[in-house]
């Protein structure tokens, strides 16, 4: 049997950026995805990043012919379009094949292999430890390869993780109404956009229900849009497809426009799995449900897994020893930087779902929560009780106070969900206790909004 220190399954941004984390470390490491190197990254997608991403793991920004254009800003429109929030910021449209592939490439010549065209089958399991896996390689058909710590990077096929047990804390399942089914096509338009470095956000329960549609342009060109829409999965709701072209596309700024590519996926739009590590195993990208549930974006947020895990794994190769406990503080490393906010933020999408247009289209004309409010929810994942309250007094007497109530209440759960994470069990024996609050905290929640 082949041994590796490291086998990670799939190169989607989360296996690329870990194989990329890694290979400054010497340790004998694998890489295997069902594509073949050339397709590496293709998968449907926005193309948007924040530029903060990368300056927050000290990774140089991208190199500028992977970008397809540059942000400044994303506006958020209400259901009548008739408000908008502009969030400044600093990003790119980035051309995600390159993207990973140079992050893969760069892996590949610091010594990490790669094995294309090869699937992850089944995790290997030892006296509780993960040891290895079964891939069936195109072409050669079954091999094993023992490992000292597998990595399911394979995004929602979540191909390594299903395979377990469902006692294993790695594997949690997700509830079909945590998902978001979004589906993009990149279109040339016949007329030059206009502030092509802002991207467009729409929400609207008629249009995208529980999600929203986006029309993000690629600067560089000018013309090029990447156009999408996402519905919350789970309710029934039609074909996000069908929605585009019937409320997008068929608007004048399409007209004549031509498609350059198209396709759609689901994207996790929930907490992050409650532990990113077991014994022997670790979980990275869309797999472990690392994506903002709110926008729905999750390279950065599973470059950033990847990097926290990469720091655990360094640790328990050095000192022989890839329990649990040993590879724990991956957990630690995220949630501190970003799986507070998340879960946060999945308070927030909740409460949005359940908001009709008329709620928000009220909410945003009277600015209850201001652009400057937007833009700490979003960075930070705190919605400032200070600022609901100033609200409430500048507009007690107005109609829907019901609004301002709820809103007063979702502050208050980001806030304690938020305290909950920061406080995440230092070792894995906590593990059980304190995800029975987090359960008890969001039942609690949706029974108040239902
Ligand atoms: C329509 C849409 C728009 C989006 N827009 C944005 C956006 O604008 N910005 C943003 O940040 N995020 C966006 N996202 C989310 C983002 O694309 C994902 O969060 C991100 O790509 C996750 O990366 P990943 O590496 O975890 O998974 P993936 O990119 O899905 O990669 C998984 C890899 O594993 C491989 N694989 C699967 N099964 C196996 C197996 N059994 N064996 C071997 N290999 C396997 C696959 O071939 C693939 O290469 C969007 C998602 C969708 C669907």
């Amino acid at each position: 049997m082949v041994s590796y220190d490291v086998v990670v399954i799939g190169s989607g941004i989360a296996g690329a950026s870990l194989a990329y984390f890694l290979s400054r470390s010497g340790f004998k490491t694998l890489v295997v995805d069902v594509k073949p190197f050339e397709r590496i990254g293709d998968k449907p997608c926005g193309d948007a990043i924040g530029k903060h991403h990368f300056d927050e793991l000290g990774l140089e920004a991208p190199p500028d012919d992977v970008i397809e254009g540059y942000v400044e800003g994303i506006d958020v429109y209400s259901p009548l379009e008739k408000v908008k929030y502009r969030v400044v910021g600093e990003g790119y449209e980035i051309h995600r094949v390159k993207y990973t592939k140079y992050l893969l490439s760069e892996a590949i010549n610091r010594g990490v292999d790669f094995w294309g065209e090869t699937q992850g089958v089944e995790p290997l399991v030892k006296e509780g430890f993960v040891v290895g896996v079964s891939v069936w390689v195109r072409g050669k058909g079954k091999h094993e390869v023992s490992s000292k710590i597998l990595v399911d990077a394979s995004g929602m096929a979540r191909a390594i993780v299903r395979r377990l047990d469902d006692k294993w804390p790695v594997r949690e399942d997700i509830d079909q109404k945590d998902l978001n089914i979004a589906y993009r096509e990149v279109r040339r338009l016949k007329k030059e956009i206009e502030e092509p470095e802002i991207l467009r956000i729409y929400v609207s329960k008629k249009i995208a229900p529980g999600g929203y549609w986006w029309f993000f342009p690629y600067s560089k060109e000018r013309n090029v849009v990447n156009v999408g829409l996402g519905t919350q999965g789970g309710m029934n709701y039609p074909n996000p497809k069908d929605l585009l072209h019937q409320h997008i596309i068929s608007r004048e700024e399409f007209a004549g426009s031509e498609v350059i590519e198209a396709g759609g996926a689901a994207v996790p739009t929930r907490r992050p799995i409650k532990t990113l590590v077991w014994n022997g195993i670790a979980v990275t990208g869309d797999a472990a449900y690392a994506v903002n549930p709110v926008h729905g974006g999750g390279k950065g947020s599973a470059m950033l897994a990847s990097w926290c895990i990469s720091k655990s794994i360094i640790h328990a190769l050095e000192t022989g020893d890839s329990s649990a406990r040993s590879l724990w503080e991956a957990n630690i490393c995220f949630n501190r930087r970003y799986g507070a906010k998340q879960a946060a933020l999945d308070i927030f999408r909740l409460f949005l779902q359940k908001l009709s247009d008329d709620d928000l289209e009220y909410g945003m004309s009277r600015k209850i929560i201001k652009e400057e409010d937007l833009n700490e929810v979003s960075l930070r994942g705190d919605l400032e009780l200070s600022v609901v309250e100033k609200a409430m007094r500048l507009l007690a007497g107005l109609s829907r106070p019901s609004l301002l109530f709820k809103l007063r209440r979702v502050a208050h759960y980001m806030s304690d969900v938020k305290r909950l994470y920061l406080n995440y069990p230092e070792e894995p024996e906590g593990l059980l206790k304190w995800y029975e609050e987090v359960e008890k905290l969001y039942s609690r929640f949706k029974e108040e909004i239902s």
